[in-house]
This record gives structure tokens, sequence and C-alpha cells, in this order.
């Protein structure tokens, strides 16, 4: 298809396609948007990126990107400096911050593991992180990675690896998402919820269980940054609701406070 407007407009539209979510329709559509709100809507967003392409960098300590080094996260003497939270990506651990859920401090490891990809520990903030994690101070780690394949093995490798640095060792749980309905999920996360059931709380009788509700609905939608109906999960987190790391080998175990109930398989 050839060009319907100037070389300065087409090379917008064609910056704007390459953003994720974009397509060539939607850059189209978000150009002309720009284009008739030059003095209220393009000229701040192009003042705003200019700012952010001058002054953001990444945080040192964490991995997160802001506008100073330590990020803001890191230099809030608020925050819980014995809980880290580690994630995959900056998108992660703002939807962790959307939620509220968790106050303590964070660790970006810039990817996962990947054999396919070529992607090997030393291209991830590994050490970084087991330094961190052995500066005495710190006492639990909250693994909050994404329930995939690569996700799960970058779990198993970061928990065998700080589990010399004596720190407690945890996952989000995964399960049934909180609102969900049993008759619309897959028969994954329904097992992996069965197993990773718990003792219902409250006034319930004792006998009962619960399955676990939690980030990890389904295997299939990962990551904590991907779709926005995910942002609901992931508020539902609850750091009550982490558990031992060590217990998630494969995805065949269950939390340890139900491993001796005869019906266990
Ligand atoms: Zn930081």
């Amino acid at each position: 298809m050839g060009a319907t407007a100037g070389p300065e407009i087409e090379r917008l539209i064609a910056l704007l396609g390459k953003l994720p979510g974009m397509g060539p329709r939607s850059a189209r559509r978000a150009a002309l948007a720009l284009l008739k709100k030059r003095e209220q809507l393009l000229g701040p967003l192009a003042d705003a990126m200019a700012t952010a392409r001058d002054r953001v960098l990444t945080c040192t300590t964490c991995g997160a990107l802001d506008t100073s080094d330590p990020c803001t996260v890191c230099s809030d003497s608020e925050r819980d400096a014995t809980l880290l939270c580690v994630v995959e990506e900056v998108g992660a651990m703002w939807a962790m911050e959307r939620a509220g859920a968790f106050k303590g401090r964070y660790h970006v490891l810039g990817g996962l593991l990947s054999a396919l990809d070529g992607r090997g520990p030393e291209a991830l903030r590994i050490n970084d992180l087991l330094t961190r994690a052995g500066d005495g101070v710190v006492r639990e780690a909250v693994l909050a990675l994404p329930a995939t394949v690569d996700g799960q093995t970058t779990a198993h490798y970061v928990a065998e690896r700080l589990g010399a640095s004596g720190v407690s060792v945890t996952m989000l749980a995964r399960g049934v998402p909180v609102g969900g309905d049993l008759d619309w999920l897959d028969d994954g996360p329904i097992a992996q919820a069965r197993r990773a059931r718990r003792p219902a709380e409250a006034a319930a009788p004792t006998k009962f269980v619960i399955l676990s509700s939690a980030a990890g609905a389904c295997r299939r939608t990962q990551s904590f940054s991907a779709p926005p109906d995910r942002h609901d999960r992931i508020a539902s987190f609850d750091t009550a609701a982490t558990r031992p790391a060590q217990d998630d080998a494969g995805w065949g175990r269950r939390s340890d406070a139900l491993s001796s109930s005869p019906d266990s398989r």
C-alpha cells in the first residue's frame, strides 16, 4: 500500500506501530489523534518523551527504571527491607505495586532462563540478587515469576541458588483467580489449585479445605504485565498465600499443611 501522507507522518505511524499492542491500524488511529490535538496532546507527549529519554535510568540496586538511582522504591525507608520480591521485568514490578499488596523491595532479573533462546544465568541479574540476599537484612525472597516453563525453570534455579544464603524462599500461590468460576477454568489451573489447597480459615469447620486463589490462574496467561484482565488476579495476591518455593517442584506438590492427607493425589 502506498503512502497516504508525507514521510514525517508515515514515520510517526511506523514508530507508533512498534509499540506493544499496536498494529498498523491502531498506530494510524493514534497518529491521527495526536495530529488532530497537536497543542493538547502531541506537544506535551513529545516533551514527556524527551524528558524520559534524557532522565530515565536503570536502578543499580534493583534493576527498575526510574529517574533516580537508587530508585524511588529502593530509597523508600518505609518499605520492609527484609522482604525481596523477585520479578522478571519492570512491568511485573509495576503490576505488584498497582495491586498494593507488597510493601517490601524488588529485584528485577531482566528476563528468564531460556534454553530455546540460549539465555543462561549470566544474562540475568542473579549474582546481584545473591549479593542482596546475603546482606544479612533480607529474610524472605518472594519469587513472583510467570507460570510458564521458562518462569518455573528460572524460579527453581533462583530458589536453589538462594538456598545457600539462608533466606526463606517463597513463590506466589497458583490456582483459582479471585472472582473466578470453576466452570470457566481449564483443567490445569483447577488441578494446580487442588494441589495447593489450604485449610479453610475463619468459622469454617476444619475438615474443609479450600482451593488456592492466587495470581497464576492459568498456565497459559502468564506474564504479570501482559493482558489487562490479569491485574485483577494480581490484586488478589496476598503475601499470606505464598508458599515455600522448594515445594513447587514440577506441578505435582501441594502445600505442606496438607501433605499428610490421604487424599493427596
Ligand atoms: Zn531500585
